[in-house]
């Protein structure tokens, strides 16, 4: 009897065992790749263990700059104008890494500024189109205002440098699948603003677009442009040859036997991109853009896809500024 009982003690202690060494293998195992798993949940941040950043206690509060704004010039601290800015300049409903790496840009942009300002008495100013947008921060809803100056401070004092010099962070709103050489839209070429593919971007409004022109309207558009343009046949004959960038847009068109540069087409029609695609005929001209923007340096878009697949907002700026270090700034 007793005999039974230790055979049968042993037997569970061996099961007991067995199954601790089986369990574990047990686990259903999920591949980090598979299309059932979001990404945002194979990627975590935490898992690439990247190097620990440097701190600033307070830089950007220490930090005074003179703002041109509607009302005049004000003086205020870095860290509730780069607040006012990512309000202006990033949808706040966009993921925290991608607000992070778009504090970084501005603050890079900003400091290079107050280095080699625009202005006389001020260092930025709150035209977009100038310097950056810039939205009061005291005006915005306490939720957004909040997510905003988080981004700011948690990184506080960063700013991005190539080959020890404050870099021109450049950003858009979206590229359409690929930014572009800085070269191929502004003539000179910047080692760290070069064309990277940009994934994740089809839920932006722009991702593609449609602009159609009655022919008459795309003719004097042109003939505006260079008078000696010639339209002799059918339109769909009109264009003779497509040179692309490296980037996917438009280099250069000749049509009508005179050449074309994308950029002057962009801004001739108010397109959206360069990146674009023409169609010509007896109804009318069909440009189908991709993107917003001159689609140099950081897409917005991208950079919110790269945030939701799990990236961080260093990884983020790495990839769309090639080659650059993440340093505190040295006032
Ligand atoms: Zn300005």
């Amino acid at each position: 009897m007793r005999d039974s009982v230790l055979a049968a003690l042993a037997a569970v202690l061996v099961w007991a065992a067995l199954a601790l060494l089986v369990l574990p293998l047990d686990k259903p195992a999920v591949p980090p790749d598979s299309p059932h798993v979001p990404a945002v949940e194979t990627a975590p941040a935490a898992a690439k263990a990247p190097a620990p950043l440097p701190q600033a206690p307070d830089f950007d509060r220490n930090c005074r700059l003179a703002v041109q704004t509607e009302q005049g010039i004000r003086d205020m601290d870095l860290q509730t104008y780069l607040t006012g800015v990512l309000l202006a300049e990033m949808p706040v409903s966009f993921a925290e890494e991608a607000l992070k790496a778009q504090a970084v840009a501005c603050r890079t942009y900003t400091m290079s500024r107050t280095r080699h300002s625009r202005h006389e008495n001020a260092a930025v100013c709150t035209d977009s189109r100038c310097c950056q947008g810039w939205r009061d921060p005291t005006e915005a809803e306490p939720a957004a205002r909040e997510k905003a100056e988080a981004a700011v401070r948690a990184t506080d004092g960063l700013v991005l440098l190539y080959r020890g010099q404050l870099i021109d962070a450049t950003f858009f709103s979206c590229s359409g699948g690929r930014t572009e050489d800085a070269a191929a839209v502004w003539g000179s070429d910047l080692p760290y603003l070069r064309t990277v593919e940009s994934p994740g971007e089809e839920d932006a409004a722009h991702f593609a677009d449609e602009l159609r022109l009655p022919l008459e309207d795309f003719r004097q558009t042109l003939t505006a442009l260079d008078s000696e343009v010639s339209f002799s046949g059918s339109p769909d004959t009109w264009i003779a040859s497509v040179r692309c960038t490296a980037g996917g847009g438009v280099a250069e068109l000749v049509l009508g036997g005179r050449v074309f540069r994308g950029t002057e087409l962009r801004k001739a029609f108010s397109l959206r991109s360069t990146a674009f695609d023409l169609r010509l005929g007896e109804d009318g001209a069909v440009f189908t853009t991709r993107g917003n923007g001159h689609r140099v340096g950081m897409s917005q878009y991208g950079a919110q896809a790269m945030a939701l697949g799990g990236d961080d907002f260093e990884t983020i700026l790495k990839w769309y500024y090639q080659g650059v270090e993440l340093v505190l700034a040295d006032g």
